[in-house]
């Protein structure tokens, strides 16, 4: 079988952190009791009037400038026409042939290096309601409606062609969901629908210049689910056309238990929705200056931060990347470095211990009970010399306990470091009269018993002893009889 080399492009749909839905003022709080946030306009109910939502616009063109598109001043709601219960008003508002945002770019970086991906569009719409299956008495016979999502105020991200592998559609997916997490656009919880994709993927002979027939396959609500969903189609696909057959146009569902994807329906064209200008809503018209000061308050994106902690913090290219990761945890790092004043040491303790931490309790670092001040408490005692050795790790264990300032432990537990001659004299001295053995054995010219004895004072002084006084005091007296 000759080659085959997939061709997929992605289709995100993001909800936006609006407090109400897009045309009325319902809440969208997610999780509210089935039809508790509705009324007569998101219920599509005769002569009710749409009202856009302003702040679901400066959000979507906060997204637009994010992924690199050119906000259009003027752009025109449609209605989209198709009837499905969860639509009572039979068409959904959205945009059509004049989105607001067009033209964007998001660079990935793949396993096959750098790639330019192209976004074609950006537009708003609302969400439509939600059809329930399961979870009632009368399930076997009934759907049931809920409308709480109805109006829930959306954009819609759509990709040009341009990803050829199932991993980085996954990747892009991921890059995408960090940058509208980062902006603020959208909380990123895609178990609670607020990120959903589907995938329009085809296969062409590898080399080949024309495009296959595209299946879509819809609601792909997790990385993992585009990754293993795409993987599958592109063999499906593969088995199709190898075999001399052609690909049905079609929209394909992901059977997540199953592992495989199966037809829904075949593909409505796009005429079929019989797109119009929305009647009740005038076209929308943005004054450039507010476009510009959107642009101008964004905030920095995940790729710009990663370089930047690189120049900055002179960290490690990994270091960057695992800290970027999430906004949160590089906020938590940058406050941590500067109250410390040590960024790699702050780098370290955020991606060894407290990580670790994070992980054991399943918590964000939101929930954390050691705030980067905390943190950066220890570090500086560390950097004062006031601590050392196996004690910090203690110390660290204590704050994450109880919540105690690392200094405040240190006091208490009486962890300070054992900067004092005499008082490390005596205890190399007590330890040198209980191990006469190894003490004739290192004098006898055998030096590995050193170590032992090191260990023996760290022990009796439960760590604390100035590690490098500690050497130069226990030599001096092995090897001259005195300090
Ligand atoms: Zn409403």
């Amino acid at each position: 079988m000759s080659s085959f080399e997939p061709v997929i492009g992605l289709e995100i749909h993001c909800q936006l952190l609006t407090a109400s839905k897009i045309f009325c003022g319902c809440s969208t709080t997610f999780g509210s009791p089935p039809n508790t946030n509705i009324c007569p306009v998101c219920l599509g109910l005769p002569g009710a009037l749409p009202v856009l939502n302003q702040r679901a616009v400066e959000l979507a063109v906060r997204a637009s400038h994010a992924l690199d598109c050119t906000v259009q001043q003027t752009s025109v709601f449609a209605r989209k026409n198709y009837f499905y219960p969860d639509l009572p008003k039979g068409y959904q508002i959205s945009q059509y042939d004049r989105p607001l945002a067009t033209g964007g770019t998001v660079e990935l970086e793949t396993r096959g290096g750098a790639r330019r991906v192209r976004i074609t569009r950006v537009h708003m719409e609302e969400d439509a309601g939600k059809s329930l299956h399961e979870g009632f008495a009368d399930s076997g016979t009934r759907t049931h409606l809920d409308f709480n999502r109805s109006g829930v105020p959306l954009i819609e991200i759509v990709t040009e062609p341009d990803l050829r592998s199932a991993a980085d559609a996954a990747e892009f997916f991921a890059r995408l969901r960090a940058i509208l997490v980062a902006i603020e656009v959208n909380d990123g919880n895609m178990e609670e629908g607020s990120l959903r994709c589907d995938a329009n993927v085809s296969v062409r002979p590898a080399g080949a210049e024309a495009l296959g027939v595209k299946v879509e396959i819809k609601n792909l609500n997790s990385f993992r689910h585009v990754q293993k969903a795409i993987e599958y189609e592109v063999e499906r696909q593969i088995g199709v056309v190898g075999g001399g057959g052609t690909v049905d146009h079609e929209t394909r569902l992901w059977d997540a238990a199953g592992g495989r994807t199966l037809s829904m329906r075949g593909k409505e064209e796009a005429h079929d929705y019989r797109y119009f200008p929305e009647p009740d809503l005038p076209p929308l018209t943005l004054v450039p200056d507010w476009i510009d000061a959107i642009r101008a308050g964004l905030t920095e994106l995940p790729d710009a931060r990663r370089r930047r902690f690189v120049e900055q913090y002179a960290l490690p290219e990994y270091d960057a990347g695992v800290l970027t990761a999430s906004r949160e945890l590089a906020d938590y790092f940058e406050a941590t470095a500067a109250a410390s004043g040590n960024a790699k040491a702050s780098s370290n303790w955020v991606m060894g211990a407290l990580s670790a931490k994070m992980n054991e309790h399943g918590v964000s670092v939101a929930e954390v009970p050691v705030p980067p001040e905390g943190l950066a408490g220890l570090i500086r005692l560390i950097d004062a010399g006031t601590i050392s050795g196996p004690v910090t790790r203690d110390v660290f264990e204590k704050m994450y306990t109880t919540g105690q300032r690392a200094a405040e432990i240190v006091e208490r537990d009486g962890l300070a470091r054992i900067d004092d001659q005499s008082a490390i004299v005596a205890a190399v001295q007590s330890v040198l009269d209980a191990h006469p053995g190894p003490v004739a054995q290192y004098r006898a010219g055998k030096q590995q018993t050193f170590g032992f004895l090191v260990g023996q004072v760290m022990k009796a002084t439960k760590g604390k002893a100035n590690p490098a006084l500690l050497n130069d005091l226990l030599k001096r007296l092995l090897e001259t009889g005195s300090a």
